[in-house]
């Protein structure tokens, strides 16, 4: 059963000049985008920097309004949800962000933090410390880190206080931002690990955004390639891996390190960067950097075709 059911969402951001502030162009971070997450599945999102990852986890959890389409979660459309229903529907679905350490007060303790969304929905009432406890514990911290401050952690820990307050309202769904871009090597392993237990527990639904494909595949049952605003391709994790169709999708796994030397793929480097969301290429997007792009891929945007089951691209020569 489908827990998220994403319709032709856009998000685009106004640039406003002059005196009076008028809109003169518009940053199309996310540009018509379609997907369904379904209950207790982990969904992968992988791009550049800058493809709209992050505009689109925050849209969905409703951080940002969508300009046009429509977010379905458990069945009710939440796309102009406001007051105690976003409330309530915020309650259900949580972000863990990027940075551990900028995401969390330096001001306030461990436990004001983790009991800080107790408080806010009136959830455990007078029985906040225990709570905070239990839920440090969950994520492999101690009851008495909770009179501490964040400086006084590493980065893995201060990500698992990230995680703790996620969990603080009992999420069915959370959205997983670059969780382990900013840590070690050592440490990212750990909190991936963590998250999994923690979804086979708790019984969470995850989109995990990340750039990093090796860890995408790790973690995730499904993935979705985004570019400049788009899904270019969506494949179950390990078909997507081994048969990607879309040039960009292939690029992005030729740069997957592996130690094994018959599994080292050639890497392709793509040229130039991505272009400017405010004034994307004509028909395929991505057509000024594809390597076998053709005379018509620039006047003709090319169709979202299922190639095999559950194996969808926009590329009409894949
Ligand atoms: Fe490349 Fe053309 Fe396919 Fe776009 S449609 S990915 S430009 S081949």
């Amino acid at each position: 059963m489908s827990l998220f059911e994403v319709k032709n969402v856009k998000v685009h951001f106004p640039i406003r000049a002059g005196v009076m502030q008028k809109p003169v162009a518009w940053v199309r971070a996310v540009d018509g985008v379609s997907f369904t997450i379904n209950e207790g599945e982990t969904v992968g999102l992988v791009g550049e920097s800058g493809c709209g990852k992050t505009t689109l986890g925050r849209t969905i959890l409703r951080l940002y309004d969508p300009t046009e389409g429509e977010i379905f979660f458990n069945g009710r459309n939440i796309s102009g949800t406001n007051g105690s229903a976003l409330k309530a529907f915020r309650r259900q679905a949580q972000m863990i962000f990027q940075d551990p350490y900028g995401s969390l007060n330096p001001r306030m303790t461990v436990g004001d933090i983790v009991g800080e969304a107790l408080r806010v929905h009136k959830l455990c009432s007078g029985n906040v410390p225990e709570r905070v406890a239990e839920l440090l514990t969950a994520v492999g911290l101690t009851p008495d880190h909770m009179r501490r401050y964040p400086h006084e952690f590493s980065g893995g820990q201060r990500q698992r206080i990230g995680i703790a307050r996620a969990l603080a309202v009992e999420p069915k769904f959370i959205v997983c931002d670059e969780p382990v871009s900013a840590l070690d090597v050592s440490v990212q392993a750990q909190i991936v690990n963590l998250l999994q237990e923690l979804q086979e527990k708790l019984k969470l639904t995850y989109l995990f955004i990340a750039h990093d494909l090796a860890v995408v595949e790790h973690i995730s049952d499904r993935v979705l390639v985004m570019y400049l605003g788009r899904i270019v391709e969506e494949a179950e994790a390990g078909e997507l891996l081994s048969n990607p169709l879309h040039p960009y999708t292939q690029a992005l796994i030729s740069a997957v390190p592996t130690i094994d030397p018959a599994t080292q793929r050639k890497r392709i480097i793509l040229p130039g960067d991505v272009p400017s969301p405010i004034n994307p290429p004509s028909g395929c997007p991505f057509h000024p950097r594809c390597p076998i792009a053709i005379k018509r891929c620039s006047e003709v945007v090319p169709a979202w075709r299922e190639i095999r089951k559950d194996h969808r691209v926009a590329c009409d020569l894949a």
